[in-house]
């Protein structure tokens, strides 16, 4: 089988240069994300929690939420959880119907912190936004149709973005629109993350 790292593949392959790109860019992901938690004495798990945890709405602060969500059990999610915990980064807010089930909130202390590391991918932004307006439309729209091909592979499992949204529509051009807000998508208007997102069937 072909390898996308084989270096004669890959020299003739644009292809195989931007799978190998992508993987150079997930290694800067790791690595920034690894500095930011050092200096905060976390691991990278627990700094992406709070970092979630900071901007996402109540339902999804919630433990089998999260192991969906980071593609892990509820187990580890339970142990960072419980991590953070000890640490007065965030504290649970019990179910009153079902008091096993909980909401987890960020701490004032655990809230700064996540203010600060969540500014961690602001080096992979310089290049971003030096590009020019089409040539980030087309980056953000092919990067679009990775995900979703992942997702419908099944490879990444939560997504909130608008082409898995029950709520998206294309025109026969090909034109993006959201009947939610009842109104047409530009591509700079495609969430990747959309707070109101419902999984399409
Ligand atoms: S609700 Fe959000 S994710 Fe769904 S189509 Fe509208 S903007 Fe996109």
């Amino acid at each position: 089988m072909k390898s996308d790292f084989d270096l004669n593949q890959q020299i003739q392959s644009t292809e195989s240069k931007i799978v190998a790109s992508l993987e150079r860019i997930a290694q800067a992901f790791r690595v920034l994300l690894w500095q930011e938690s050092k200096e905060f004495a976390l691991s990278p798990i627990q700094v992406q929690l709070l970092i979630f945890l900071l901007f996402h709405s109540d339902e999804k602060r919630k433990v089998s939420y999260l192991a969906n969500e980071f593609n892990m059990t509820k187990a580890t999610i339970s142990d960072t959880v419980k991590t953070l915990e000890n640490k007065g980064l965030i504290s649970k807010v019990h179910d009153l119907q079902d008091t096993r089930s909980y909401t987890i909130d960020l701490t004032t202390k655990g809230k700064e912190i996540a203010e600060k590391t969540a500014g961690f991918t602001k080096e992979i932004r310089v290049p971003i936004d030096q590009l020019h307006p089409d040539d980030k439309e087309n980056l953000l729209l092919s990067l679009l149709n990775i995900i979703r091909h992942l997702n419908l592979s099944q490879i990444i499992t939560v997504q909130r973005m608008c082409m898995s949204c029950r709520h998206y529509r294309t025109d026969e051009n090909g034109a993006h629109f959201c009947q939610l807000l009842n109104q047409k998508l530009e591509v700079s208007d495609l969430r990747v993350d959309c707070p109101e997102h419902e999984l399409k069937d």
